[in-house]
């Protein structure tokens, strides 16, 4: 199944009976921000351990179910969490399925869309939820925005219909008093807590006197289902975010990259393109070898329809594939998912077409 060495370091910090509906979460520290203190002595950003936690929110007492808790051994920064990361997260996630009825992901903010996303294609068959949550200023800060990050994704995690089923099956972001759909999630600011959208994608719920869940838009699988982990991902593709002026040798290195098996490719507006011969040709040569392209547009609302403009037909044509509205970050994880299948081009082209995990609209 999986190399992965995996020390399992959970301990419960709060010890208390199972409530009547088993309700218990388990709380992975992976990184990132909202897990780090000041050092007294120098000012900068340390990472703290997780039994200090009850310390810095004792709020966590409150809840009357268990919490047990994971943490990475040596906690990271989200940039560097990958597809090695995604894997030991999927492991512990399904090894500890039947143990939790949700889970919480305390991950660093730049990347965390891309582990939500990967994520969202890995745990297939998912009937349980999945939060992702962090924090701009650390935990251990008087103004910190992660206090409330974390209690309400517990909350969430948590909070079931009165048939005792999830209320939020799905692998979700939580930030700033909304939970988006992790798939759906980009970061659009380095700077302010409001530090996330789903653009394309209502929120699922809005935290403020009450947590309101939007439920017609919430996705429910088959809860008689079994999860089903992947661990498989390639990651020989790449992105080319186009630019008026680019140049023909920058698009011929990228698509000449040894083993590329997929692009994903920026466009303007509703997924167009320069109308340049060299760049048509190259693309459909690249098409023609078997690389999966796909075209997502740069704007951040709307989705790409490339036969609006004849710069976009011309796209289609020469075999480029719709991303529809997807986020760069579902786009690139999708084809790693894919493409670890080893499925050949047209399967992986057909199934970038129609929405796995709530991804796009088509
Ligand atoms: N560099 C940090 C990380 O992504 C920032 C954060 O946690 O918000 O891990």
């Amino acid at each position: 199944m999986t190399n992965i060495s995996l020390y399992l370091q959970c301990f419960m910090i709060y010890n208390r009976p199972m409530t009547p509906h088993n309700t218990s979460v388990l709380l992975i520290y992976t990184g990132g921000t909202i897990g780090m203190m000041e050092n007294a002595e120098n000012g900068t950003l340390v990472n703290f351990n997780l039994e200090q936690l009850q310390k810095h929110i004792p709020e966590l007492q409150k809840f009357d179910f268990p919490i047990d808790t994971y943490q990475f051994d040596p906690p990271i920064d989200s940039s560097d969490m990958g597809p090695n990361g995604w894997r030991k997260l999927v492991n512990i996630i399904s090894e500890n399925y039947g143990r939790y009825s949700g889970f919480v992901i305390l991950h660093g903010t730049d990347t965390m869309a891309y582990t939500a996303s990967a994520l969202s294609f890995m745990l297939d068959g998912l009937s349980k939820p999945v939060i992702l949550t962090g924090s701009q200023l650390p935990i251990g800060v008087i103004r910190t925005d992660g206090k409330e990050n974390l209690l309400t994704s517990i909350e969430i995690a948590s909070a079931r219909h009165p048939d005792s089923t999830p209320i939020v099956p799905e692998v979700c972001i939580y930030f700033e008093s909304h939970l988006m759909r992790g798939n759906r999630t980009s970061k659009i600011n380095a700077e302010d807590f409001n530090a996330f959208r789903s653009h394309n994608y209502p929120v699922l719920a809005s935290a403020g006197i009450h947590i309101r869940y939007n439920n017609v838009h919430i996705r429910h699988t088959d809860p008689e289902q079994p999860l089903k982990p992947h661990y498989l991902l390639n990651t020989d593709i790449a992105v080319l975010k186009l630019f008026p002026g680019i140049q023909e040798n920058v698009v011929e290195a990228l698509l000449g990259v040894p083993h590329l098996k997929a692009l994903v490719l920026e466009t303007y507006g509703s997924g167009n393109a320069p109308s340049k011969d060299w760049l048509l040709n190259r693309l459909q040569q690249a098409c023609e070898r078997g690389t999966v392209i796909v075209n997502i547009t740069q704007c951040h609302y709307g989705t790409v329809e490339m036969e609006r403009y004849d710069t976009g037909y011309r796209l289609a044509k020469a075999g480029v594939t719709s991303g529809h509205d997807s986020t760069t970050e579902a786009a690139v994880t999708k084809l790693m998912f894919l493409l670890g299948h080893n499925y050949p081009s047209d399967e992986v082209r057909r199934l970038m077409d129609i929405p796995l995990a709530g991804e796009i609209t088509v």
